[in-house]
Formats: structure tokens, C-alpha cells, sequence
């Protein structure tokens, strides 16, 4: 197989839209950050955290932030497929949200802005733009030497998610919080092995 070029960048596009991605899991799915057990959102706390993470301030109704909420758990469901290494898995679940999404390449221009691609509709909504923009996002990521890998953390009681975009893809907590838990246990757990 011949070998992938090397500096492979994501479009700055998609980079963005990734951290809109993990900001929209992270506020709107899991269980557990930090450490802690996370309380489920409802109501206006539901609508607020949503519009907070697609910086969509006075655009999300309940109905819209219940949407963005299954779109997150979805997504979710892709990114823990693949920290298990169940690419297969992850790449069907994709290719259905791809469908489901409607997303097609179009390209744009509004606001004075250069014309740019889009992967929704004109006559799309937030929440339909948002799926398929998202969606085409994580699948360009999908791409083993791509230096963009979105992951769960690995720290005890957490399952936020995070994006690697280093070149050396190493990174494994979703920030210096949950590695700092880790170290701190590992060294409390030395200092028991080696106090008899
Ligand atoms: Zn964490």
C-alpha cells in the first residue's frame, strides 16, 4: 500500500467543527467528568448548555436542544466504537448518519464571505445543518493519518471526549484535570506498594 502523504491537515472547517462536536458531547451526553457523576439536563438547563456549545445563543428551543442532545449521543457512539478499536463499527455507524443527515457538498456564500463548502441543504434547519456539517466533520477525521483523532478519556469515571490534534497522537484524558487524577493515584498507589 502506498504510503500516505505526510502533513495531512484537516480543513480548517472541519477542525472547528470538531471542537463544536466535542463541546456539544461533552455538554449534552456521558456520565461522568472528571470524576465526577454528571446530573442529566432538562429543560431550559438542556436548551442552555446546547445553545452555549454551537454558540447559537436565542436559535434553540427545547425541541431543538432534545435533537442536538440524540445527534450528540450518536456521535458518541462513534467515537466510543473507536476507542474500543471497532473501526468497522464505527465507520456503519457513520455511513448511516451520513444518510440520515442528507449531507451533501454545496457550496455557499453569504455575509461577504468567500464562498466556502457546506454539507447542508439551503432549506435545511439548525439541528439538520449542525448533523450533516458534524457528521462529515468526524468522518473526514476517520482517516488513520489524518492528525485530528477525537477520543474518550481514559481517566477513572470520566467519559468526556476530547481532539488530538498533535502529530504524535498521544494524547489519552480529555485535559490536565483527569491526567493529574491519574498520576496522583498511580503515585499514591507506588507509595502503598513500597510503605509495608
Ligand atoms: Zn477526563
Amino acid at each position: 500500500m502506498p504510503d500516505e502523504p505526510d502533513g495531512t491537515e484537516l480543513d480548517g472547517h472541519h477542525a472547528m467543527r470538531l471542537e463544536t462536536g466535542v463541546a456539544l458531547i461533552n455538554a449534552l451526553t456521558g456520565e461522568y467528568a472528571h470524576g465526577r457523576a454528571k446530573s442529566p439536563l432538562g429543560g431550559h438547563e438542556l436548551v442552555r448548555a446546547a445553545a452555549d456549545a454551537i454558540e447559537g445563543d436565542g436559535q434553540v428551543d427545547l425541541l431543538a436542544a432534545e435533537r442536538l442532545r440524540d445527534l450528540a449521543s450518536r456521535l458518541r457512539e462513534v467515537i466510543e466504537a473507536l476507542s474500543r478499536n471497532e473501526d468497522d463499527q464505527a465507520a456503519g455507524l457513520l455511513n448511516r448518519m451520513l444518510a440520515d443527515s442528507r449531507a451533501r457538498p454545496v457550496l455557499h456564500r453569504h455575509d461577504e464571505r468567500p464562498w466556502h463548502l457546506h454539507f447542508h441543504s439551503p432549506e435545511a434547519d439548525l439541528v439538520q445543518q449542525w448533523a450533516a456539517g458534524l457528521v462529515v466533520s468526524v468522518a473526514a477525521a476517520f482517516g488513520a493519518h489524518i492528525p485530528h483523532r477525537v477520543g474518550l478519556c481514559a481517566a477513572p469515571r470520566c467519559d468526556q471526549v476530547y481532539v488530538d490534534a498533535s502529530q504524535a497522537q498521544i494524547k489519552r484524558y480529555c485535559g490536565l484535570a483527569c491526567q493529574n487524577r491519574v498520576k496522583a493515584a498511580a503515585y499514591r498507589a507506588r507509595v502503598r506498594r513500597s510503605d509495608p
